[in-house]
C-alpha cells in the first residue's frame, strides 16, 4: 500500500476558543481505514457537560456576533474560504487518511467548502428584507431576517467536511453563533476544519467543537433545549437518530433541520443511453463504497433493455479499480469498522433466494482468501475493503428494495410499465434522490412530478451537489428542509415584521382602511 504514514495528532472539543485538556468522555484512537495500523488521532471524548458548555459559550458570544454588520460577517467567511483553499491538499489527504475517500473525491469535497463561502460571503451583503405596502397612509410594513441564535449541528462523517461547511457556513454568516458536534470517526479532519474557522476571524466562542458519542451528545441536547441555550438544531445522519432528534426537538417547540438516509432509484428507460446509464450507475453506486447519503439503491430497469444493462453494468463493475484510496480507484475501504460490520452482518444478509449475485469473485471483505482481481494496492487485509455487490431480481417487497445498503451494494430490479416503475422507485419511503436515464422529455418530466424525492438528476447519476441549489429530502429522508444556496436562510434567520406608523394617530387595520367606490352594476351593451 502506498500510504505514507504521517504522525498521529492529540484532538479534543475546542470550547471559547479553547481546546479541551481532559477527556471527560473517555479516550480513543482514529485509524486509516486503508491501513488500519496507522493511528491518524488520539481522540480526547467529551461528554454532555462538554456539549452544554460549548453552548454556554455559544449563547455567550452570539449577541456581540450578530451585531457585527453582515458585510463584515461575510468577510469572515471570505477568509474561511480562502483559507481553506491555501489548506486544500492537506485537508484532502486528511480526508482520505481517516475516512478512505479516494483522494480526487477529497479534493472535490474540500473544493465544496470553498463554493459554499463564495456563495455566502456574498450574501453578507444581501440577506434582503422587503418593504412592504401597508393598508394605510403614513405607515410603513418591512420584513427583516433576524439570527436564530445558537445553532447545534450534529452531523455524519461521510462527508466530513462539505457536509458541515453547508450548515456551519450559513449559520454564522446569518449572525448565529454555532456548536459542531461531527462524527466519532472522523476526529482529526474534524479538528482541522475547526483549527480554519479558529484562523478565519471568528470571535471565540462563536465556534465550538464538541468531540463526543451520540449518547452523551443527546444528553447534552436534552439539556441545552430545556435550558433553551440552543434555538436551531442541525442533523445529518440516520433516519433512526433523526427520529430520536426530532421527537426531542418537537418536545422542545422546535422545528430542527433533518437530513437524513437514502434509497435512492435510477430508472432506466428502455430509450435511454446504456452506456450513460451503466456510468451513472457505477459512479452513483459504487463511488465513496457506497457510502452516501446519495448512493445509488435500485437500478429499475425497462423489462426490454434489462438484460443488456445488466450485462454491461456487471461487466464495469468487474473491471472497476478498487484499494488504495490515494491512487487512481472507484473506491477505497468502508469509512470504519462499525459500517464493515453493518454491510457483512446486515445488508449482505438481506440477499434471498430469488435474486442472483454478480459483479466480483466474492461478497464481503477482500481478504487474501478472498481476493478481487485487479485489487490497487499491497495487502487488501491491512484496511477494511469489500467487494463491490450487484444484486439482481429485486421485487417491490423485499427488504433490499427497502432498506438503505450503506455499502457498495446495489439492486437490480425489471418493470414492465411506468406504475410498477414508480412503485419500485417510491414505495420504500424514503424520497432524498432519484435519478433518470432517457431520451424523451415526457419521460423525464412525467417522473419529476411523481417521485417523491427532493433531488432529481435526470440522465445524471443520483450523487452529486452544487452549493448553490437546495439540497434535502423528504419522508424517511428529511422533514423538508433544505441546505444550500438561498433557502437555507431561511433555516438559520427567522422573519421579523416591523410596522412603523407616523400618521401621528392610531390607524386600525382592517377596520380604519380607505375603501374604493366603483359602480360594480356596470354591464357592457351587446
Ligand atoms: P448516525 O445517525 O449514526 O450519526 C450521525 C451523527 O449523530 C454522529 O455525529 C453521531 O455521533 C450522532 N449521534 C448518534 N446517535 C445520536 C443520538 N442519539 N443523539 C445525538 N446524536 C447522535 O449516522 P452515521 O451512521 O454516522 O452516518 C450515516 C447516515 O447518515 C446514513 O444514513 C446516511 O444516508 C446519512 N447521511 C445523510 C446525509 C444527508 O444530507 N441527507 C448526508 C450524509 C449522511
Amino acid at each position: 500500500m502506498s500510504t505514507t504514514l504521517s504522525s498521529s495528532r492529540t484532538v479534543s472539543s475546542i470550547v471559547g476558543g479553547h481546546p479541551a485538556a481532559d477527556a471527560p468522555g473517555g479516550r480513543e484512537t482514529s485509524t486509516n481505514p486503508a491501513d488500519t495500523s496507522d493511528v491518524v488521532a488520539d481522540v480526547l471524548l467529551g461528554d454532555a457537560s462538554t456539549f452544554v458548555a460549548a453552548c454556554e459559550a455559544a449563547r455567550a458570544a452570539q449577541r456581540e456576533w450578530a451585531a457585527v454588520p453582515a458585510p463584515v460577517r461575510g468577510r469572515a467567511i471570505q477568509q474561511l474560504g480562502r483559507l481553506v483553499e491555501d489548506n486544500k491538499e492537506a485537508l484532502s489527504r486528511l480526508v482520505t487518511r481517516e475516512i478512505g475517500k479516494p483522494y480526487a473525491e477529497s479534493l472535490g469535497e474540500v473544493q465544496e467548502i470553498v463554493d459554499t463561502c463564495n456563495f455566502f460571503l456574498g450574501e453578507g451583503r444581501r440577506l434582503y428584507g422587503q418593504t412592504v405596502p401597508s393598508e394605510m397612509p403614513d405607515k410603513q410594513l418591512f420584513t427583516f431576517r433576524t439570527p436564530v441564535g445558537v445553532a447545534a449541528i450534529i452531523t455524519a462523517g461521510n462527508f466530513p467536511v462539505a457536509v458541515p461547511a453547508w450548515y456551519l457556513v450559513p449559520a454564522l454568516l446569518c449572525g448565529n453563533a454555532a456548536v459542531w458536534k461531527p462524527a466519532e470517526y472522523a476526529p482529526a479532519v474534524s479538528e482541522a476544519f475547526a483549527q480554519l474557522f479558529l484562523h478565519a476571524g471568528f470571535p471565540d466562542g462563536v465556534f465550538n467543537l464538541v468531540l463526543a458519542d451520540g449518547p452523551q451528545t443527546f444528553a447534552g441536547l436534552e439539556q441545552t433545549l430545556e435550558r433553551r441555550l440552543v434555538d436551531k438544531v442541525g442533523f445529518t445522519g440516520s433516519s433512526a437518530v433523526g427520529a430520536q432528534i426530532g421527537a426531542l426537538c418537537g418536545r422542545n417547540l422546535q422545528s430542527p433541520c433533518l437530513e437524513l438516509g437514502g434509497k435512492n432509484p435510477l430508472v432506466v428507460m428502455h430509450d435511454a443511453d446504456l452506456d450513460l446509464a451503466v456510468e451513472g450507475a457505477l459512479f452513483s453506486g459504487f463511488g465513496t463504497s457506497g457510502q452516501r447519503c446519495t448512493s445509488l439503491g435500485t437500478v429499475i430497469v425497462d423489462e426490454r433493455v434489462h438484460d443488456e444493462f445488466l450485462a454491461r453494468f456487471e461487466a464495469a463493475v468487474k473491471g472497476a479499480a478498487i484499494g488504495d484510496p490515494t491512487q487512481d480507484v472507484l473506491y477505497g475501504p468502508m469509512i470504519h469498522e462499525r459500517f464493515l460490520r453493518r454491510f457483512e452482518d446486515d445488508w449482505l444478509g438481506l440477499v434471498r433466494d430469488h435474486h442472483a449475485v454478480h459483479g466480483s469473485s466474492a461478497t464481503g471483505r477482500i481478504t487474501a482468501a478472498s481476493p478481487r482481481d485487479g485489487f490497487v494496492g499491497e495487502d487488501p487485509e491491512r484496511g477494511l475493503f469489500v467487494h463491490p455487490t450487484i444484486v439482481s431480481g429485486v421485487r417491490v417487497d423485499d427488504d433490499l428494495a427497502n432498506t438503505e445498503t450503506f455499502g457498495p451494494l446495489v439492486g437490480v430490479a425489471k418493470f414492465g410499465d411506468w406504475e410498477e416503475a414508480m412503485a419500485l422507485a417510491n414505495g420504500h419511503g424514503y424520497g432524498l434522490s432519484a435519478s433518470i436515464y432517457t431520451t424523451n422529455p415526457k419521460h423525464a418530466f412525467r417522473y419529476r412530478e411523481q417521485i417523491s424525492a427532493g433531488m432529481v438528476s435526470v440522465n445524471n447519476s443520483t450523487s452529486g451537489a452544487e452549493a448553490h441549489l437546495p439540497f434535502g429530502g423528504n419522508g424517511k429522508s428529511g422533514n423538508g428542509s433544505r441546505q444550500s444556496g438561498i433557502w437555507v436562510l431561511d433555516q438559520f434567520t427567522r422573519w421579523q415584521a416591523l410596522n412603523w406608523d407616523y400618521a401621528g394617530r392610531l390607524q386600525k387595520a382592517q377596520m380604519d382602511v380607505a375603501d374604493i367606490d366603483a359602480d360594480l352594476d356596470f354591464r357592457l351593451e351587446d
